[in-house]
């Protein structure tokens, strides 16, 4: 026979703590309480599999069900010798649902069920508190109308009405009688609306209560939460049926609510409120103004009701045991309910309490130094992505915002900046030392120039996976994407929302952790990297196996991968250096050049300028390795498009329009993506890679000179689809390297090798491996050319493939291991096979993806490389990735 029904009361429990699965978050914490000598109401738990059996019957129980529902029942009857539904002695129960997650949208609680017109009284009578027993009624008519009967909530008009017409102010100074008078009103409501009188049989009520539990599993909201959150429908949920105790019997009665560690800040202080004669969620709910526990959180929120140190300070002192406790037994904060019963503390739950990502990592490493965790369990704890909240620059909490618009959290930080409406205005004026926000419909990769030169991108069309979405979290910088109800003119050159019109050149801030576009300039904190962060990501630290690199090309974004840790650049992409204001005219140059000659003048004044960035690189990455990528550039983006722009051009280049249109015509390609770019442009044009390469290595030979040897290239070919080309380019650099080593009279060592990020080159990696020295997976383009999508324009379906389940993740966010991976790990494998050291390693935006990194670790590569901004998700979930390899402390 199946067991369906877990009892639990009087310190003993059929479920425990890892029966989760089963029994739903809260039967659990109720069970394990038990088991910890806790008092707690008694009572039992429908399990998640009758949930299960309820959707896969056409919504009916099992044949056992009700049995042992009333088996159970009859167990918290001898327990607290009360009957349920009998008047003179009667026992009520609440009925709450319980996921394995907490999860919003399902049922709420049902309280004080059990009570009918004769039960009432009996209440009454026992208690020998009228009113209380007819505010329990009504709360009950209430609850369960609105919850299992699907009535609307007009309780409260007539409450507020009773009020009005008997003079009255507050709940509270309502009689007995008044709640009687209201109790036969809300039975004619229900009555009305439902077309028959309210269930007065306690079985058919706890019946009607436990089919609405598992219907809520199904209904809109429930399912709509699971989609966003990765929940499984197949989970079900659990009913807890328990015994009521009662904290709205009088002032010797509360309810409430407390965190064991303060929440927002994980300092290791009790923080809670209650409120003195009251019932359930009142304390949440907002009618009252709840009070503080202790007599410190008072003084901190500067409340001036009494704390319950100083009203019942025995039953602070037994919350401050039972605090200890569950702190002990759990090892984390926990998020408790309470009430106190005529002097007597009941606890009602206990989870694993939300916190911010700050008091994770204070309550994490608090908990190594008391001896709790071990380092490896605080390394667990913690989520990955979390941290972004941390590693970018937030919004001053004492400043004061006024807010224009609301918009998608598309790339976290926030910033300030004057108004701009071009990625040419941003790149000029942000070159001139100006801090600038760009403001756009949408963007396109045109635009990616000033997307880089501005503080912060704000648009008003598109999701979370747009152009402006992907392309600022990739360069960390802040963007609110999709800001709908913002109104952008360009031709008036203003912003307009609620009637207020802002123009540019004036000065916004956005907060791409929120999505909230404020007026004028608020102040910022940078991220505080010190403290309990450094000592996490110290302890990550000596867990990984892999190494974490960072993708940079500028001097500052090195800089700032350092500070997170990065040890080394897994990808400087050269073309990025142009899009700098003084190099953009030589690129240009270069670009629209005839012939070799004219092109080799213009690469003549790119050399100089890319020994000098590849220089400073080398010196702030101290002898760490660093990949640079030949040139890949998107030729697009450097080529005029309107008459204005062959105008300028032609100023520019010192040619004639014509020549100018001409050449854009002859450069134009169909499919830029799968066109005359990555390695084909060094095949065609070899002088490119030859001064890059040249570059290169002046400047190991240069920081060599001045550090003694602190220098480690890695020259990085892209776009390779065969053996061939890797060998004909290799021949180039590796005759410039020698030239250039030769003249200066020093060797430096270095590493050639090669991008894969097309099928074809996955395939051939056996072959392309015996010429190249190391692999780094271009996951973004590998997976462009894998699925045979562009990633510009999937954003139009995208929606509705992950919507429908075609895609699970998007997969420019989460690497897709099915088909992109084995790609990677048949690279893998075969490169390995014809060179036994391959280097290995990610580059694409998936290096700093938690998931991504995971698969990563199983199929063995060295490193993983990320956007700076990224490098300390990268390293935490690396480390995770590593015990997780272990399963060392699986249980955590
Ligand atoms: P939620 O998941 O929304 O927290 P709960 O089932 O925990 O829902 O209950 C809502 C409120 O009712 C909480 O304040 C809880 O403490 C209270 N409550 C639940 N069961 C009982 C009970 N048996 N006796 C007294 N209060 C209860
Ligand atoms: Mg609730
Ligand atoms: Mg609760």
């Amino acid at each position: 026979m199946t067991k369906w029904v877990y009892g639990f009361g009087d310190g003993s429990a059929e479920g425990r703590a890892d029966m989760k699965n089963l029994l739903g978050g809260k039967g659990t914490g109720l069970a394990e309480m038990n088991h910890l000598g806790l008092p707690v109401p008694p009572g039992f738990t429908i399990s998640t599999e009758a949930c299960g059996y309820f959707y896969a019957h056409e919504r009916s129980y099992p044949a056992e069900l009700r049995e042992q529902v009333e088996c159970a029942l009859a167990g918290i009857e001898r327990s607290l010798g009360a009957r349920f539904g009998d008047p003179d002695n009667p026992l009520l129960v609440s009925v709450r649902s319980g996921a394995r997650v907490s999860m919003p949208g399902m049922m709420d609680t049902v309280l004080n069920l059990g009570l009918n017109d004769r039960v009432v009284e009996g209440l009454a009578r026992k208690s020998g508190d009228e009113r209380f027993a007819y505010d329990s009624y009504r709360r009950f008519i209430q609850m369960y109308g609105q919850v299992v009967l699907g009535i609307e909530n007009h309780f409260e008009e007539l409450i507020e009405n009773h009020k009005l017409d008997s003079g009255v102010l507050l709940d509270t100074d309502l009689s007995a009688d008044d709640w009687r008078i209201l109790v036969a009103g809300f039975k004619d409501l229900v009555a009305e609306e439902l077309g028959r009188p309210f269930p007065e049989d306690p079985q058919e009520q706890l019946w009607g209560a436990i089919g609405a539990v598992f219907g809520s599993w199904m209904n809109p909201r429930a399912v709509t939460y699971r989609r966003l959150h990765d929940i499984p429908a197949d989970w079900g949920t659990a009913v807890n049926v328990q015994a009521m105790v009662f904290g709205n019997m009088g002032p010797d009665c509360a309810t409430g609510v407390a965190f064991t560690r303060n929440p927002s800040t994980g300092a290791n202080e009790f923080y809670g409120e209650y409120l003195v004669n009251a019932q359930g969620e009142d304390v949440v709910a907002g009618i009252r103004t709840p009070q503080h526990l202790t007599i410190a959180g008072k003084q901190a929120n500067k409340s001036v009701l009494p704390a319950m140190e100083e009203v019942m300070p025995e039953i602070l002192a037994e919350l401050h045991a039972v605090r200890q406790t569950l702190e002990d037994h759990y090892r984390d904060m926990q998020d408790i309910e309470f009430t106190v019963q005529r002097g007597r503390l009941w606890m009602l739950q206990t989870r694993s309490g939300k916190r911010t990502a700050q008091a994770a990592l204070k309550i994490a490493v608090s908990l190594v130094e008391e001896g709790l965790l071990t380092r490896e369990q605080a390394v667990r704890r913690i989520d990955p992505a979390s941290l972004d909240q941390l590693l970018h620059p937030t919004l001053d909490p004492k400043a004061k915002t006024a807010i224009l618009a609301r918009g998608l959290p598309a790339s976290p930080g926030a910033a300030s900046g004057e108004i701009v409406f071009t990625a040419e205005e941003a790149e000029s004026r942000a070159s001139r030392g100006e801090a600038v926000i760009l403001v756009r419909i949408e963007t396109s990769p045109e635009d990616i120039h000033g997307m880089h030169a501005a503080r912060g991108i704000l648009t008003t069309r598109g999701g979370m996976t747009s152009h402006a979405a992907v392309v600022a979290r990739g360069m960390g910088r802040p963007c609110v994407a999709g800001a709908g109800d913002l109104r952008v003119d360009y031709a008036a050159r203003t912003i307009t929302a609620r009637n207020i019109a802002v123009k540019a050149g004036e000065v916004i801030t956005i907060d791409g952790s929120t999505g909230e576009v404020m007026l004028g300039a608020v102040p910022t904190i940078q991220p505080e990297l010190s403290g309990d962060f450094a000592t996490l990501m110290g302890w990550t630290d000596t867990i990984r196996r892999m190494k974490v690199r960072a993708n940079a090309e500028t001097a500052a974004d090195a800089r700032m991968a350092r500070r997170f840790g990065a040890e080394g650049i897994g990808l400087s992409r050269t073309e990025h250096m142009f899009f700098q204001a003084d190099r953009i005219g030589a690129m240009r140059r270069v670009i629209m050049a005839e012939d070799e000659t004219g092109r080799r003048a213009g690469l003549a004044q790119l050399l100089p300028m890319q020994r000098d960035d590849f220089a400073e690189i080398f010196r702030i990455m101290k002898g760490f390795p660093v990949t640079i990528r030949l040139l890949d550039p998107p030729l697009h983006e450097f080529l005029p498009k309107t008459p204005d722009e062959f105008v300028e051009m032609a100023r520019l280049t010192g040619k004639d329009v014509d020549a100018v249109r001409h050449r854009a015509l002859v450069l134009h390609e169909v499919n830029p993506m799968l066109g005359h770019r990555g390695c084909r442009l060094g095949i065609t044009y070899p002088e490119i890679y030859e001064m890059q390469a040249a570059a290169i290595f002046e400047a190991a030979v240069l920081v060599t000179k001045e550090t003694g040897g602190m220098v480690a290239p890695e020259i990085m070919v892209p776009l390779v689809a065969t053996r061939k080309e890797f060998d004909i380019l290799k021949a180039i650099i590796v005759r410039v390297g020698k030239e250039v080593m030769e003249r200066a009279g020093i060797k430096v060592a270095y590493l050639l090798g090669t991008m894969i990020e097309l099928p074809r080159a996955a395939l051939r990696a056996g072959e392309i491996a015996e010429s190249a020295e190391f692999f780094s997976f271009g996951t973004n383009d590998l997976t462009q050319t894998v699925f045979g999508l562009s990633r510009d324009d999937a954003t139009s379906f995208a929606g509705a493939y992950q919507r429908l389940g075609i895609f699970e993740h998007d997969p420019f966010v989460t690497l897709d291991v099915d088909g992109v991976g084995e790609l990677v790990r048949l690279a893998a494998e075969r490169g390995r096979a014809a060179r036994p050291g391959l280097k290995l390693g990610i580059c694409g935006e998936h290096g700093g993806d938690p998931a991504s990194v995971g698969f990563c670790q199983t199929v063995g590569l060295d490193y993983v490389s990320c956007s700076p901004f990224r490098v300390p998700i990268a390293r935490l979930a690396a480390a995770q990735a590593a015990l997780a390899g272990q399963g060392r402390d699986a249980t955590v």
